[in-house]
């Protein structure tokens, strides 16, 4: 592969590779996996507000299925292309292996411009790629999700139109749906609050900027520990002090990463979205930058900043963390050089290159890959899975006990690996969960 490689499924592919001596992985289950094993793609017509009808064009692939049904989210993005939806793909795979839920992995996409399209054509859009597809979704088979612009009236539009095919409501098609259809609490946060959690460990594992629960609750007030108790954390957990953060990506995971650090005690001093970016070295008033970025549909202009940047330059920002939260390819070899951070929080998909993560890795900046730290959302997508097949739904207390236990966990049995073998923290976890991968293809065997 060239150093130059932007290619998402060659850079995926590589990856694996990367592991599949470590692993002294079989040839045959090698090649197996760095293959999809199914690929719909569809071409299908919407008559848009004008009256005119538009042909769009959409994928569903599934990556592997060894370990349970497919679980991954449909992205809406005028950059989909077939090699990206199974890049993403094969990623679901791994990130539900490293946390152990028991899902193989697929992803979807739509080429299209969702910011030019009015909320009645994302509608007729979505239910008609819902009907394209779902000869090969359902709860048993492959459960969509929310991913780049889409969101839960996306999930709740494809849930309705599933369940008008079946005749009946079959909510465990989708996750991340509106609470009121048979949403889970905390799915909304549940990437980031995994994020967090991630970040967390990592400052704990460093000792760098981090306040421990004896000494945190002598200072907190009941309001404070209640708020903890809800977040998963029981009073037990340790704060942040004031640890510098930059994100880029504004949206989901990023803003609400930024909520929960900043919650947490953490400095978000740098963030942008795909306009542009702002910077605050004292810390970003993170409630007033949500208000601001839903008020005016960017971050750019906030009161609140004294500093504008480029969408990329936050990168490059001296901030203790760096969590990338946008789109693919954001570090790569023309840049990681000057990425400052000491921790690079992955909580975008594929945001890192090869090349760079050698560049990051030389430069001793650790790393949490991808499938970790932004593992948290498919964690809780699996438990809103669980409650919509039992019709019994948990409080959302429950949800984050539940992924912290899980991330915690993931997080440390990943860090054990990389300081036992001597590797970074991609390799470990993808040397955690393709061997779990291939474990199950080996148990069930290879049929006839
Ligand atoms: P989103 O649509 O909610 O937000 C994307 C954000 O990125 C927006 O603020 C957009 O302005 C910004 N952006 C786009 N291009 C940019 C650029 N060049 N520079 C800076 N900012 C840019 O999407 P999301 O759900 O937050 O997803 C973001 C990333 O997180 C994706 O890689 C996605 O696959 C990954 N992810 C999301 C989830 C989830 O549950 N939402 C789960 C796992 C991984």
């Amino acid at each position: 592969m060239s150093s130059s490689e932007t290619n998402p499924f060659k850079i995926a592919q590589s990856q694996l590779d990367n592991v599949a001596d470590r692993l002294e992985l079989k040839k045959g289950i090698h090649l197996f996996l760095r293959t999809p094993r199914r690929e719909l793609s569809v071409n299908f017509p919407v008559r848009m507000d004008n009256g005119e009808i538009k042909v769009f064009q959409g994928y569903r692939v599934q990556h592997n299925m060894a370990r349970g049904p497919c679980k991954g989210g449909i992205r809406y993005h005028w950059n989909v292309s077939l090699d990206e939806v199974r890049a993403l793909a094969m990623w679901m795979t791994w990130k539900c292996a490293v946390v152990n839920i028991p899902y193989g992995g697929a992803k979807g996409g739509i080429i299209c411009n969702p910011k030019e399209m009015s909320q009645a054509e994302l509608e007729r859009m979505t239910r008609r790629f819902t009907t394209e597809i779902s000869i090969i979704i359902g709860p048993e088979k492959d459960i969509p999700a929310p991913d780049v612009y889409t969101n839960a009236q996306t999930m709740a539009w494809i849930m309705d139109t599933y369940s008008s095919i079946k005749g009946y409501s079959v909510p465990g098609v989708v996750t991340g749906k509106p609470i009121h259809v048979g949403g889970s609490l905390g799915r909304n946060e549940a990437t980031a609050r995994g994020c967090m959690f991630t970040i967390r460990e990592a400052l704990k594992h460093f000792d760098l900027k981090v306040i421990p629960p004896e000494q945190w609750r002598k200072e907190c007030s009941e309001e404070e520990l209640d708020k903890d108790i809800c977040d998963g954390d029981e009073g037990t957990g340790y704060k942040l002090n004031k640890a510098t953060v930059a994100i880029q990506g504004f949206g989901n995971a990023g803003s609400i990463s930024a909520a929960l650090l900043s919650a947490k005690g953490a400095k978000i001093i740098a963030v942008s979205d795909s306009k542009g970016g702002v910077a605050n070295k004292e810390g970003l008033d993170i409630p007033k930058l949500i208000e601001h970025k839903s008020k005016t549909g960017s971050v750019i202009g906030f009161e609140g900043a004294n500093d504008d940047l480029g969408p990329k330059q936050v990168l490059e920002f001296e901030a203790d963390v760096l969590v990338p939260a946008a789109l693919e390819n954001q570090i790569t070899d023309e840049n990681a050089d000057n990425i400052k951070a000491k921790i690079v929080a992955e909580a975008a998909n594929g945001p890192t290159t090869p090349e760079a993560d050698r560049i990051l890795h030389e430069k001793n900046i650790f790393l949490i890959p991808d499938i970790l730290a932004n593992a948290g959302g498919v964690t809780v997508s699996y438990f809103e899975w669980v409650q919509g097949l039992q019709q019994f739904f948990w409080s959302e207390r429950d949800v984050n006990v539940q992924l912290r236990e899980i991330m915690t966990k993931a997080f440390h049995e990943v860090l054990q690996i990389s300081e036992k073998e001597k590797v970074d923290m991609r390799t470990a976890a993808y040397m955690v969960a393709v061997k779990r991968v291939a474990d199950a293809i080996e148990h069930r065997g290879i049929f006839p």
